[in-house]
């Protein structure tokens, strides 16, 4: 699996030089020049790691990690700040907001490979789990098996993967579009309101004898494992 890597950096010059030593190291690589585009970008497609600049145009890097901490799926993000020479009390302030890493302009290229492949390595991303556990839920990927406090839920396939893939990102809204290109492929041509035809189904199986539904129905047509059945 590639790792995706976001640059936040509106300095041109050094945006291209990192985008090429890491895609060159192999990874997807892909810039922002702006604080606040790079947070609409990260909502929308979070990449595995962010690289983000501390001075930008805009919303600034540190505000910029402090909102990243605060949503959900973005709280674990592997996000290693760069700063400039000088800012060491700041820096300081920089960690404690939430960046896993920094490192101080001017830094050689050696340097920032070694500090993303390490933290990288350390991140373990829910998505690589085999059994994921949201709440009283547990999902075996290796298995195909799903429990909902200790008891096995019945699920077909489709329901299989659709909860699968709403544990993966709990708290994150999802278009029926969105659902269906990710659990049923993007290729496949079929009408958007299946999607709420096999929610349906999971939920019945899911909520059997239960109170609490863990998956929110959004307004417009949607759907979000709800963050606050984690706790
Ligand atoms: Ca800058």
């Amino acid at each position: 699996m590639t790792a995706r890597i976001l640059i936040v950096e509106d300095e041109e010059s050094l945006a291209i030089m990192l985008r090429y030593n890491l895609e060159k190291e192999g990874f997807a690589v892909e810039t922002s020049a702006h604080g606040d585009e790079a947070d609409i970008r990260i909502r929308e497609n979070p990449p595995d790691l962010a690289v983000i600049d501390w001075m930008l145009p805009g919303l600034s890097g540190i505000e910029l990690v402090r909102r990243l901490r605060l949503r959900p799926e973005t709280k674990q993000l592997p996000i290693i700040m760069l700063t400039a020479r000088g800012e060491e009390p700041e820096r300081i302030r920089g960690l404690a907001t939430g960046a896993d890493d920094y490192i101080v302009k001017p830094f050689s290229v050696p340097e920032l490979l070694a500090r993303v492949q390490a933290l990288l390595r350390r991140a373990k991303p829910q998505s690589l789990a085999s059994v994921l556990s949201v709440g009283d839920i547990q999902l075996d990927r290796d298995k195909k098996r799903a429990l909902r406090a200790g008891r096995e839920i019945l699920l077909g396939p489709t329901e299989f993967r659709l909860l699968e893939f709403l544990m993966e990102n709990v708290g994150r809204v999802y278009a029926r579009e969105q659902v269906l290109n990710s659990v049923w492929g993007r290729d496949v041509y079929i009408d958007e309101r299946t999607v709420d035809v096999h929610v349906g189904r999971l939920r019945k199986a899911l909520n059997r004898g239960k109170e609490t539904d863990p998956i929110r129905t959004v307004r417009g047509g949607g759907y979000a494992f709800d963050e606050r059945y984690q706790s």
